[in-house]
């Protein structure tokens, strides 16, 4: 089977509901408390092998109960876990996340997802060497990303960049990318041309690809994606749904263009996995909890 390794983050979400935020100084007495299993490296992990790839996380989590519940939760997904580094004097990354109303106000703690390091890759060149394809996200290191990124052009093997959460990319990075997919204010960020719609998006896909990247898909949101490639630029439109929650949408949409791709599907088929997939995605609540399975995409 394809394989993807995926050099990334894995967190504990601590999702606190409450009527109303505390002021400084108050305790409030809250409504509800939730755990999820989190990070973008892991939610995109767990896409991918919902959709049938075969997966490998490249990660670090703490010696705490978290991360023994999160390695867990990836083993049980089917992702192999036998490149989670258990970090011992810090803890597993987390997010703290506070509901109220309809707002929420995010603390991440990159913890252990901040030790994985550029010797990470390194050791685990093998794994690289005999994937199919390398997928990264923003919430580790960045000397780390960029070591995937050069050890995976070493052994011929297509590197694809989530430039997710929103931050500036080195130089040298660019070249290294087969295929960056940021969605509205990634793009927004990388390029300083403000992305709103497909025309803007296939002018700051075209400024990213005059940096040395060799494909750009841009999310679009309930708009699709804007795609620029060897085959030219296109704009393909999202599945018209009621979406109640777009958590993991970008997540969903990544996994299931990763596992497309890996397949041997042609960019816009991998495209079309993806758009199916972050289209369910959105239809139901919850971030890992409403990644589909290959079987519900008909
Ligand atoms: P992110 O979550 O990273 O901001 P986007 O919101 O751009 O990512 O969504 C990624 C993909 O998920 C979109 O390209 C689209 O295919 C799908 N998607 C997102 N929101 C919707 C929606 N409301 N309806 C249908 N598809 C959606």
């Amino acid at each position: 089977m394809p394989k993807i390794v995926v050099v990334g983050s894995i967190n504990m979400d601590l999702v606190v509901l409450t009527s109303r935020y505390p002021e400084i100084g108050e305790t409030l007495t809250g409504e509800g408390f939730m755990t999820f299993a989190g990070g973008k490296g892991a939610n995109q992990a767990v896409a991918a092998s919902r959709l049938g790839s075969s997966v490998v996380m490249l990660g670090c989590v703490g010696n705490d109960a978290f991360g023994r519940e999160l390695s867990a939760r990836l083993l049980n997904e089917g992702v192999d876990t036998a490149w989670v580094d258990v970090i011992e004097e810090v803890e597993t990354g987390v997010a703290a996340i506070t509901v109220a109303g309809g707002d929420n106000a995010i603390v991440v703690i990159p913890g252990a997802n901040h030790r994985l390091s550029e010797a990470h890759v390194q050791a685990a060149e093998r794994v690289i060497r005999d994937a199919d394809v390398v997928l990264s996200q923003l919430e580790v290191p960045m000397p780390t990303v960029l070591a995937a990124a050069r050890m995976a052009r070493k052994h011929g093997k297509p590197f694809i960049l989530n430039p997710a959460p929103a931050s500036a990319l080195p130089d040298a990075l660019y070249s290294s990318i087969d295929l960056l997919v940021p969605n509205e204010t990634e793009a927004t960020l990388l390029t300083g041309i403000t992305v709103r719609d497909p025309a803007s998006a296939e002018e700051a896909a075209r400024s990213l690809l005059a940096r040395g990247v060799r494909s750009v898909l841009i999310t679009l949101g309930a708009n699709g994606v804007a795609v620029i490639d060897d085959a030219g630029e296109r704009h393909l439109p999202a599945h018209v749904v009621k979406a109640v929650d777009t958590t993991a949408a970008g997540d969903t949409f990544i996994g299931g263009l990763t596992a497309g791709l890996v397949e041997g599907m042609a960019m816009d088929e991998a495209v079309a996995l993806g758009q199916r997939a972050s289209a369910l995605c959105v239809t139901r609540h919850g971030a890992q909890p409403s990644i589909p399975y290959r079987r519900e995409i008909a």
